[in-house]
């Protein structure tokens, strides 16, 4: 464990523009200026149009590939804007569910729906208001 955060120090002064998260299982660098070119982080649309200010926080994952980490800030675009300002989750989560499975060409199904449930519980929890 001592390593661990030696490495992790280390990474910190190698990467001066990027936060250094450690999670569970893995440690993920993020760079700092995100915010500065936001895509819609509820429904992956491009561009959002909108950051919500969040804490940085780690969403669990739903399959093998490990914990997601999320630094700062999190885009919207304007439909999720206005689902997020509405408390609308059921609506927001429809959304990118759909849009999801229409770009990669799948039918949604519940592994999709977990995944999106648990990314967008994730933002509520860590969100600036
Ligand atoms: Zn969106």
């Amino acid at each position: 464990m001592k390593d661990r955060e030696q490495y992790e120090q280390w990474l910190q002064e190698q990467s001066p523009d990027a936060v250094v998260i450690a999670g569970e299982n893995m440690t993920t660098i993020v760079p700092r200026d995100r915010e500065a070119r936001p895509i819609c982080d509820f429904c992956g649309t491009v561009p959002g149009s909108y950051v919500f200010p969040a804490h940085d926080t780690t969403i669990a994952s739903v399959s093998v590939l490990g914990d997601n980490v999320s630094v700062g800030g999190w885009g919207a675009c304007d439909m999720c804007k206005k689902y997020i300002e509405l408390n609308d989750v059921k609506a927001l989560e429809a959304r990118a569910v759909n849009l999801f499975a229409q770009r990669r060409g799948i039918e949604p199904d519940e592994l999709l729906s977990r995944s999106v449930r648990t990314s967008h519980r994730a933002f509520f929890k860590a969100r600036i208001t």
